[in-house]
């Protein structure tokens, strides 16, 4: 039987719930009628903040600084405004039962909740290097990085191994930016990957080795071409060295494995029909459940400028299908419909003084503009990929805002391109005319 039973639910609360929630208050929503459950103890904030400012030594960010919405430039959502507006947060809950034909959720304490409508907005699971039986690989201060929790407990390590050796295992978007950030810390950074280069699935390789020069020159060592396979801890249990396939063995104080997540589905698995690891939604994020709606990290979703379906792990697609789903919930209430979700892909980061947008898509083939030394006071420049003679990606390290509204510009309008060295000699400015 249900304990308390909500018109709206929101499970998880993360990016997607926050947004989630101020596009309810948006609509309309009456007291006690929404709940936010989730796992972790405070508001829905910006995760992006974790790996990057969080972890600064200086102008360090900490909440209340970054609940949602101030990654968009919106009102900051404190625990007060859910109050106010008659939000319930669930917070420290974490939910080990879904049965959606029931309409329920159990949690780990026992409590059930009910709801009339489910969005679903758990977000990733990190993947952990005990999944695959590496060796040694629960000894103390190797790190993961999620929640709140764990880059509260990273930073701990940070402060206690001043001047120690940090190793980052994984060349991703968390390798990238940890490695950053423990140097900035004054640790001594090796990173360990085994792709040929960094950030494979986005970057190109003229992309990434100015990334890789630019690390070299900040100090950031960088192992390529080899996975950790092992570990060794010092007779209190933490860590002190990582063993490589190729055969070498590295000092470590801290590591951090960034070796990418999965979408948190666990709860669902055969009660919801899934695609391509999420699971499946339409164009309003409904899935084949009635009632229940999918958003962010573990949706699957129509991609309309690509005509194909797709998950997307990124904050930007987690703020824009939070609202996309309660708006569908609003307008279906009210007998009205909405427009299709047409999602143009953007990722970007941030590392040293470094900063990259890209949208669209990358395939197809490329063109490097620019002045990308990795010594240049400066560096700006770019990449589009162009597909069936149209560019259908654009990548730009260091534009200024405008610059970047016009590389989504260029991305979402898919131009026609003659040939590949008028891009080339054109750069920056052909987005800028279009
Ligand atoms: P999340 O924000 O992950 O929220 C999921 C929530 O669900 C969490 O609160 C979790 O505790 C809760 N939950 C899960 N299971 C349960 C359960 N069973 N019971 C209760 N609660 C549960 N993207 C970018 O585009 N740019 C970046 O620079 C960037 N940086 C990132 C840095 C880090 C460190 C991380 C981890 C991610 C980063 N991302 C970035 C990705 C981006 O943060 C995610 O795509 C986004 O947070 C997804 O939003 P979400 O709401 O789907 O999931």
């Amino acid at each position: 039987m249900a304990g308390k039973i909500f018109k709206y639910v929101i499970l998880g609360g993360g990016v997607a719930a926050g947004y989630a929630a101020r596009e309810f208050a948006k609509q309309g929503v009456k007291l006690g009628e929404l709940a936010i459950i989730s796992k972790e103890l405070v508001a829905p904030y910006e995760r992006p903040a974790l790996s990057k400012a969080y972890l600064f030594p200086v102008g360090t960010a900490r909440l209340p600084g970054f609940h949602v919405c101030v990654g968009s430039g919106g009102e900051r959502l404190l625990p007060e405004w859910y109050k106010e507006k008659g939000i319930e947060l669930i917070l420290g809950t974490e939910i080990v039962k879904a049965d959606l034909a029931a309409k329920t959720l159990v949690s780990a304490a026992g409590e059930t909740f009910g709801y009339n409508i489910l969005i679903i907005a758990t977000g990733s699971t990190v993947i952990r290097l005990s999944d695959f039986g590496v060796q040694g690989a629960n000894a103390k201060n190797i790190f993961y990085l999620r929640e709140i929790d764990d880059a509260d407990k990273l930073v701990e390590a940070i402060i206690g191994k001043k001047n120690g050796k940090a190793v980052i295992v994984g060349g991703g978007y968390i390798g990238l930016e940890l490695s950053a950030a423990l140097k900035i810390n004054d640790l001594d950074v090796t990173m360990v990957y085994p792709e040929p280069w960094c950030m494979p699935r986005l970057f190109t390789a003229d992309i990434a080795a100015f990334y890789e020069s630019y690390y070299a020159n900040k100090g950031v060592k960088i192992i390529k071409g080899t996975v950790a396979v092992g570990f060794t801890a010092d007779s209190t249990g933490e860590v002190k060295e990582v063993q490589l396939k190729d055969g070498r063995v590295l000092e470590a104080d801290i590591v951090v494995v960034g070796v990418g997540g999965r979408p948190f589905t666990t709860l669902f698995k055969g009660s919801v029909e899934e695609e391509k690891g999420g699971i499946k939604t339409d164009a309003f994020f409904k899935t084949s459940v009635p009632d229940v709606y999918a958003v962010g990290d573990v949706a699957t979703f129509p991609m309309k400028l690509y005509n194909d379906i797709r998950r997307v792990e990124h904050v930007d697609h987690a703020r824009k299908s939070a609202e996309q789903a309660v708006k569908a919930i609003k307008a279906k209430e009210e007998g009205k419909q909405i427009d299709e979700y047409d999602y143009l892909p953007f990722f970007y980061s941030r590392v040293f003084d470094l900063s990259w947008q890209f949208y669209g898509d990358n395939v197809g083939e490329t063109v490097l503009f620019g002045d990308n030394s990795p010594t240049s006071p400066k560096p700006k420049f770019g990449s589009y990929w162009i597909n069936d003679g149209k560019v259908v990606g654009a990548f730009l390290e260091g534009g200024t805002p405008d610059e970047n509204k016009a590389m989504a510009k260029v991305a979402r309008l898919k131009p026609t391109v003659d040939s590949l060295d008028v891009l080339t000699k054109e750069g920056l400015s052909f987005a800028s005319k279009i």
